[in-house]
């Protein structure tokens, strides 16, 4: 299981991983494979390159042998010419043949014969040639080491009577001043020319044998050969074989109607210039396509790559959400399950603090307050989840403004009150009463601010203030603003104060309890009401916090002056104090839940009301036939029936004794707008549970009809009414005793509460010595023991700031208890420094006690 959550949540990244490897591959599998076109492409060019250079070079052999072949013809005519002179006797033989002679370039008259009459004489194999041109024609013919031998035939009338003849020695050929050497050649280009029958070279270039171009080995000019072969089919031929030559061009061709072949070697390149070009631009573009090529692949890639990581992020977004709806679901499920032991938890503790007196009280209240603490956390995550998995809704009703005030003053007065922190309210004279919003929501908010402002408070006050802003056609903007003397908020913080379960400035705020989602549900909800909530705040010296959130107006009555209203509240809270007993009234309290049908009980047994219980809706359908309620309490989540249909089946039941009895939903769930839905589906009100005593105390008595209330008389109340404020003496500002606190923890009773006190001011010499001895011996075990339990005895006489130096004294001590050996030091320190503070505070105490309350 555990291996397959570990692959569930690596699986977007293998995934990835693979997806890039396989995007890799193709990357290089395209990549060579434009690899091999590139060079594929390239041999093509240089194939056809070589073949352009080719063709180029057999015109140029083509050129050299027409100009060869010229300058033979020329030689020919100048001979021809003066055999006709000789013929026609204008010149004599002698003198035509000394005319042709020069260097390198030998005359001579043959008789037909070939014997030799002037100049020259030719070897014997020259007759051959001299019976060719006895028929009439010029001819000329190579000699192996004598040279070239031209013949013309000289006429007397239409005989050939002698011929004339020219040899070109052979090392006249090789003569610059040879008319056979090519003057025309170009830089780069070598040229010869080569006699086939022979097989020599006639007229080779300057230092031909000393050139890369002389095959030594064979004697011959380079690549002789495959000309030669490849002459054999065509008139003329080149060849560029790197074999042979790396750089030069080899091209051959025949001198028409001779022996002779023009050789001639050209540089590559110089043919090459502007076809090279090319080839290098065709490359440059080549490369251009392929980095264009690879930049799209690359983008394609990333594209690819962030296509790929959205979807994975998606998943898991998708995957996160479900968990979060997951984890809302168990954490709405939870809520009932803990609310209803919560509840009987709270009942039962609730019965302990009215029975029991002493220590046993106060552990009650412990419980009763840690209780609550816990009960405000569920309803803040259960808030949270809400929110988040968007099941929160607002529900707008009509409200009254004052009323809700009211509920705050209530509230936050008590708990300011409890710290010894003044708390101002000033509230627009002007503001209308009757609004249309989310009452529920909007006290909500309210009450989370000014909470937090009396718990971040240490010393001063909590003035809160309402305004209403910008009337516009039947609505208003409402503002309300909370400001406190506390600590403050560093700058840098503000940014993280809405963030969930964000708590800031933790060293300052060990010991103040809070889980951080108190800002981040009181945003959402502002929100979610189109309001807004700012901040500001000079760290140590305070902070203010401002919600603005629209409301509509019902109707424009003013609010009026807040304050007797507030007075005429405590008014009624002081008529309620007088306990009341209904003897004569019947109630049915209907729950599946044994034990909180026994915290009803207890909770109302004080006022002597009959009360009947019944653990199903089937068995209170029963019960209202057989008998008549004042009061029907009805759970809402039963097991076969539950409230809701119990109540419907109730209304519809013509044999009821209950018709006209109110039904009020007694229940766990309290969520928003809960409330509402009960109202509408026909309750006459509705409890949250856990309940405490004065609320359902409360309940029954608006609901119980008037003639079967008993109120108990001022002398015989059990209710001990608050001490007239002129018995004490004026408090000072340095006052550590604080009153009503004192007053709440002894019943309000004045005799036990100067007894306590009396008590506690004796003990102060005993507990001090015990404290010090603890805390020089190091037992800090003991010390805790002993620090925790002046911090209650503390709070029971009225010494808060005692009570909350001590409980940081305690916290710290558990902290040191707790901690590894190298983290205890800090919580030594923090002990050490704020111990004598406790005694001091102890010691400033017992002087206020004496002085005060005359206590020796
Ligand atoms: P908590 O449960 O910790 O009070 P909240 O969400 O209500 O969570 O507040 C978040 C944090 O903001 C608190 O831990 C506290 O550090 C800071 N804070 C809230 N209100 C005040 C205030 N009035 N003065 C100073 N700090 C405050």
């Amino acid at each position: 299981m555990k291996q397959d959550n570990t692959s569930n949540t690596s699986s977007p990244e293998r995934r990835m991983l693979t997806f890039t490897l396989h995007l890799l591959g193709r990357f290089l599998i395209f990549f060579a494979i434009l690899l091999l076109i590139g060079l594929a492409l390239q041999d093509k060019m240089n194939e056809s390159l070589n073949h352009e250079v080719e063709k180029f070079n057999l015109q140029q052999g083509e050129l050299r042998a027409s100009v060869y072949n010229r300058q033979l013809t020329n030689e020919i005519n100048e001979l021809s010419r003066t055999a006709m002179l000789i013929s026609a006797e204008k010149i004599t033989p002698a003198n035509g043949v000394q005319s042709i002679s020069g260097q390198g370039q030998l005359g001579g008259l043959l008789d037909i014969n070939g014997q030799s009459l002037l100049g020259v004489s030719l070897p014997k194999e020259a007759r051959l040639q001299c019976a060719r041109t006895l028929q009439g024609d010029p001819s000329w013919r190579y000699y192996k080491d004598l040279g070239l031998v031209v013949m013309v035939p000289v006429y007397e009338g239409n005989n050939v009577r002698h011929i004339l003849c020219k040899l070109y020695t052979a090392t006249g050929l090789q003569e610059r001043t040879s008319p056979f050497q090519f003057t025309d050649q170009q830089e780069n280009e070598k040229l010869l020319l080569y006699d086939l029958n022979t097989q020599r070279v006639v007229v080779p270039f300057e230092d031909y044998k000393n050139s890369s171009f002389y095959d030594a080995a064979k004697d011959s000019p380079l690549g002789l050969d495959q000309l030669l072969s490849k002459l054999e089919h065509s008139q003329e031929t080149a060849i560029f074989d790197p074999a042979l030559n790396n750089d030069y061009v080899i091209y051959a061709a025949y001198i028409p109607n001779t022996s002779f072949v023009v050789i001639g070697y050209r540089q590559w390149r110089s043919v090459l210039t502007g076809i090279s070009n090319i080839h290098l631009i065709v490359l440059w573009v080549f490369g251009l396509l392929v980095v264009l090529f690879c930049v799209f692949i690359l983008y394609a890639f990333t594209n690819q790559v962030a296509a790929e990581e959205s979807s994975a992020l998606r998943e898991a977004r998708d995957e996160a959400l479900r968990a979060n709806q997951a984890k809302s679901d168990f954490l709405a499920n939870m809520s009932h399950e803990i609310r209803t032991p919560l509840n009987a938890i709270l009942g039962m503790n609730e019965m302990i603090m009215r029975e029991a007196s002493g220590n046993l009280k106060k552990y009650a209240f412990n419980v009763k307050s840690a209780g609550e603490t816990l009960l405000s956390i569920i309803n803040d995550i259960l808030d949270f989840s809400k929110i988040e998995s968007g099941k929160m809704e607002i529900v707008p009703v009509s409200y009254s403004l004052s009323s809700v005030l009211n509920d705050v003053y209530n509230m936050v007065s008590y708990k300011a009150g409890e710290k010894g922190l003044a708390f101002h309210m000033n509230v627009d004279a002007n503001i209308p009463d009757a609004l249309h919003g989310d009452e529920v929501r909007l006290r909500q908010v309210v009450v989370n601010i000014l909470n937090n402002a009396v718990k971040y408070t240490p010393k001063g006050s909590v003035t809160f203030t309402v305004k209403a802003h910008s009337y516009q056609s039947g609505s208003v903007e409402l503002e309300f603003i909370t400001q406190d003397t506390g600590i403050g908020i560093r700058e840098e913080d503000k940014e993280k104060l809405f963030a969930k379960f964000q708590r800031l400035d933790i060293e300052k705020n060990r010991n103040i309890e809070g889980t951080g989602l108190g800002l981040a549900i009181t945003v959402r909800l502002t929100e979610m009401m189109q309001g807004n909530i700012t901040v500001d705040s000079i760290y140590g010296e305070g902070s203010t916090f401002t919600i603005r959130l629209p409301q509509t107006v019902e109707k424009n009555e003013p609010i009026g002056d807040f304050n007797a209203r507030i007075e005429a509240a405590l008014q009624e809270e002081a008529h309620y104090q007088k306990s009341f007993t209904a003897p004569n009234a019947h109630i049915l309290v209907v729950d599946d839940n044994d034990m909180n049908l026994t915290v009803v009980e207890s909770l109302l047994e004080q006022t002597r009301i009959n009360i009947h219980t019944a653990s199903s809706g089937k068995e209170c359908l029963q019960l209202i036939q057989d008998n008549h309620y004042d009061i029907v309490f009805l759970d809402h989540m039963m097991p076969e029936m539950d409230g809701l249909e119990t109540l419907s089946r109730a209304k519809k039941l013509i044999t009821s004794k209950c018709q006209d009895t109110p039904f009020i939903a007694l229940t766990a769930n309290a969520v928003a707008g809960v409330k509402e839905m009960f109202l509408a589906k026909g309750f006459n009100d509705y409890l949250s549970k856990p309940v405490d005593g004065k609320t359902i105390e409360r309940m029954v008595q608006k609901y119980l009809p008037p003639e079967k209330i008993c109120l108990a008389d001022a002398g015989t109340t059990e209710a001990i009414p608050a001490p007239a404020p002129e018995t004490v003496a004026p408090a000072t500002v340095e006052e550590q005793i604080d009153l009503p606190t004192a007053m709440k923890y002894c019943g309000n009773n004045e005799e036990m509460q100067k007894k306590f006190l009396s008590m506690f001011v004796s003990r102060r010499g005993s507990v001090s010595q015990q404290l010090e001895n603890d805390l020089q011996t190091g037992n800090i075990e003991d010390y805790t023991t002993h620090v925790h339990a002046l911090k209650s005895t503390a709070l029971s006489i009225g010494g808060i700031k005692l009570s909350e130096c001590a409980k940081a004294l305690e916290m710290a001590g558990h902290a040191y208890i707790e901690v590894p050996e190298n983290e205890k030091d800090s919580q030594l320190a923090y002990i050490q420094s704020h111990h004598p503070e406790a005694l001091a505070l102890y010691q400033r105490l017992s002087q206020e006690a004496k002085e005060r309350f005359g206590l020796e």
